[in-house]
């Protein structure tokens, strides 16, 4: 299997007072190599962090699908790139729902990021009322399939984030079963598409309310390979509590 990937997202959060926060992970990281860890910081900071980071990875929250040209205020993958980022998270709900990105945008997205030499994080999930109307899967299934589309090789670019929309920052968490099961029909989705091999070598990340001291459970779940982390990675003792529960 391959080694845990915990990422942090840190969101609209973090000013260079972050930095030393940035640097306490790196250096406790390096005691962690069984662990990936990797932290995406707003744009003003990637390129601070990644010259503290010795060990962890450095990505983006996002990229705009474009070349470089007249478009106020955004920013593209080469950039990103440029700046230090390895990778680029895409498809987050606040992104899908906040600024009404569809799966045409993302897919836009992922294709300038692999040219621009990025892995994607590429986020999925159902809000609530998806889930009580038993069509999770079906919905996570379908923003993952839209994307599939435009991902050659997944082994070197992809891992996909599992984000129940309901269990962002709310403090509530899916059941280890709800987890499975979720994990299992996108590792099979997987399968059918690139074949077992391939699939194998792409891990499928949890997200929404992951805390130290409920990480050790969630990472233990069949078929998750990490965990996509918020609230709790804006601190390097939260986030390395996490870390730890991944080792
Ligand atoms: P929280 O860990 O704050 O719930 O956020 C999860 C998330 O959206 C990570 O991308």
């Amino acid at each position: 299997a391959e080694r845990p990937y915990i990422v942090g997202n840190w969101k609209m959060n973090g000013t260079r007072a972050m930095l030393s926060e940035a640097r306490a992970i790196d250096r406790a990281a390096q005691r962690y190599m069984k662990v990936e860890v990797a932290v995406a910081p707003p744009y003003t900071l990637i390129h601070a962090v990644h010259k503290e980071a010795e060990q962890i990875g450095v990505g983006a929250q996002d990229c705009h699908p474009g070349a470089e040209g007249a478009h106020t205020g955004d920013i593209n993958s080469s950039m990103v790139a440029d700046a230090g980022a390895k990778f680029v998270i895409l498809g987050h709900s606040e992104r899908r729902q906040g600024h009404g990105e569809s799966n045409e945008l993302i897919n836009a997205k992922i294709e300038s990021a692999i040219e621009s030499g990025l892995r994607i994080i590429l986020c999925c999930g159902e809000p609530l009322d998806t889930r009580d109307a038993g069509k999770a899967e079906e919905y996570v299934l379908a923003q993952i399939k839209a994307a599939l589309t435009v991902v050659e090789d997944p082994a070197e670019r992809l891992t996909i984030a599992y984000e129940p929309i309901w269990a962002i920052g709310t403090g509530r968490t899916a059941t280890g079963e709800d987890i499975a099961a979720m994990h299992g029909a996108i590792r099979r989705l997987l399968d059918e598409t690139y074949g077992e091999e391939e699939s194998a070598k792409v891990r499928i990340l949890y997200g929404g309310s992951v805390k130290p001291d409920n990480a050790r459970e969630i990472l233990a779940t069949p078929d998750v390979g990490g965990a996509l982390v918020g609230g709790a990675s804006l601190s390097a003792e939260s986030f390395l509590g996490i870390v730890v529960g991944a080792s």
